[in-house]
């Protein structure tokens, strides 16, 4: 079958125009599922998105099940699909799945991320498990939290005490606060290639933790404003050429051990590694995003980064459009769907 006969397919939300116009670049049929709020959104893009699909919430998404088969429907996952479907349900769809599904677990799993990222040889910042002392300022994390969502920093161990007593999460964790700049590095590994490519780096723009600085400390006093960390939006950035060699061989190192610890086709596609860089240039990974994150909808039209590679405008959505292209054409499709 050749490329025509497939349809790309994306939950309405996230990184979902990036996904679809680069799917229509690359030759590909489009659909989008969304809910109602946003279908003039999706229909105001006719030019690159054929067929728009309304579902009442998120959750109906699994009752297209059989309308996605008929359609040769391939599912671009992203950063939506486990907050708004569920890890499970996500897992049981039949219909055709870009990537591979067996990572989900290890990129939800906050300990089992940890362990990946420590074989990786990958700095992580320290974790501070029940009934250990607290001797620095720490941030505490939920389990399935995005965006930063529901995260709160201590400063000490009284402090953490204090505030752990109306904290609502069955499921946490309590992390080192690593001072320095916050980093996102988004790369897409081709099983086709066996290459890492970089896609773009940004930065996130945080509600209210990047704007404290506006009002200075004294005025801050008597306002028991507490830091928040609630993603709004992406900013670009070109990082130090140094820093790139070491960013590469990072995200080469956490792919060689997915092979390991996440059989048998370990992490493909696109992924981040978000990143808190110190003063003494120590790159330390606070998570990783095993699929596409919303800080390259700053690179729809390609970024500094992929202009070295391609002669043509390659997002990240477009980069996986062609590699399931790539695929169909060389009879290896098998090879990046699940
Ligand atoms: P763990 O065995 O580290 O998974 O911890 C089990 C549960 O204990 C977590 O889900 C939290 O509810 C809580 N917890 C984890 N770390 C800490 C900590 N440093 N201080 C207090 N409670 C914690
Ligand atoms: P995450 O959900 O892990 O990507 O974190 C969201 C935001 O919380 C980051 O962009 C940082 O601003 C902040 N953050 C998370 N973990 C740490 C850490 N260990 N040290 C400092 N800041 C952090």
């Amino acid at each position: 079958m050749g490329i025509t006969n497939y349809t790309i397919v994306t939950l309405g939300s996230h990184s979902a125009l990036q996904i679809l116009k680069g799917a229509k670049d690359e030759g590909f049929k489009t659909l989008v599922v969304a809910t109602p709020d946003r279908i003039p959104l999706y229909k105001s893009y006719g030019n690159f998105i054929d067929e728009v699909i309304e579902i009442k919430s998120w959750g109906d998404f699994p009752k297209l099940e059989k309308e996605l088969l008929k359609r040769n429907a391939i599912i671009i996952p992203h950063g939506s699909f486990v907050a708004y479907l569920g890890l499970d349900q996500n897992k049981n769809m039949k219909a055709l799945y870009f990537g591979n599904k067996a990572v989900l677990d290890w990129e939800e799993n906050r300990k089992m991320q940890r362990i990946w990222m420590e074989e990786s040889k990958v700095k992580v910042p320290h974790r501070f498990k029940r009934g250990d002392k607290i001797d620095r300022a720490v941030i505490v994390k939920s389990y399935g939290a995005s965006g930063g969502k529901g995260y709160f920093t201590a400063r000490n161990q009284k402090e953490l005490d204090e505030k752990l007593k109306n904290y609502n999460e069955e499921r946490f964790i309590v992390q080192e606060y690593v001072i320095g700049v916050p980093l996102y590095f988004s790369f897409f590994y081709s099983p086709l290639t066996k290459r890492v490519e970089i896609m773009s780096i940004d930065k996130r723009y945080e509600t209210n933790v990047d704007s404290l600085g506006r009002i200075p400390a004294k005025n801050q006093r008597g306002l028991n404003i507490e830091p928040s960390f609630e993603v709004v939006a992406n900013i670009p950035l070109a990082v130090r050429e140094s820093m790139l060699a070491e960013a590469v061989s990072m995200a080469e190192r956490v792919v060689e051990t997915s092979r390991k610890l996440i059989s048998p086709k370990g992490l493909f596609g696109p992924f981040c590694l978000e990143t808190i860089i110190t003063s003494s240039e120590e790159i330390y990974v606070i998570e990783i995003s095993a699929r596409i994150v919303a800080g390259t909808n700053c690179f729809i039209n390609g970024s500094p980064y992929t202009y070295l590679l391609y002669d043509e405008p390659m997002s990240t959505g477009r980069r996986i459009a062609r590699e399931i292209k790539n695929a169909v054409k060389s009879n290896k499709l098998k090879e990046v769907l699940d």
